[in-house]
């Protein structure tokens, strides 16, 4: 199944934008003001979204170290966004899975905002390269390499604090 074909969809939210279809078009990446607009809509009409800090949280990104999705095929995905497996739960626990995807650095540090609606390296680097016009979801061992991998894991801030 691949993603580039799909057609944009102007009236997704800002966060699916990039991976609907909308590679090949510069002018449909979120910036950093379209992320301050939202906030200010965030506050201006007391919305919430999954980056709104909450119940004493604020934890910027929440992928796998706040949420992950799971499909039914079981493979857990960091975010229903980023189409890539970190394990799939009916070969192994799921806590090495999520043990497996906090290693990374993406998941496994505070990132401060949407890695793959903002950040244009992400976005080069591992959807254009790695995921895009594969056979969804691709295995985490196919897209990320040592060089991806968290020196700051994310159990020992959690210890820490
Ligand atoms: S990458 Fe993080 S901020 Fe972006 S949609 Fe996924 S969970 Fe949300």
């Amino acid at each position: 199944m691949g993603t580039r074909s799909r057609p944009c969809n102007d009236g997704a939210l800002p966060t699916s934008v990039r991976y609907e279809g909308c590679i090949d078009n510069n002018s449909r990446e979120v910036q950093g003001s379209d992320l301050y607009y939202f906030r200010q809509l965030e506050q201006k009409y007391r919305l919430f979204s999954h980056l709104t800090p909450g119940y004493g949280l604020d934890m910027g990104c929440i992928a796998v170290k706040g949420m992950f999705s799971v499909t039914q095929f079981g493979d857990v995905l960091p975010c229903p966004y980023m189409h890539v497996s970190l394990g799939n739960i009916f070969s192994e626990p799921l806590q090495d899975i999520v043990q497996r995807g906090l290693g990374y650095k993406y998941f496994g540090e505070r990132m401060e905002t949407c890695v793959i609606a903002q950040d244009r390296n992400f976005f080069k680097k591992i959807l254009e390269n790695k995921i895009y016009d594969k056979p969804l979801p691709v295995a985490c061992a196919d897209v990320f390499t040592d060089e991806d991998k968290t020196k700051i894991p994310f159990n020992t801030v959690m210890k820490s604090l």
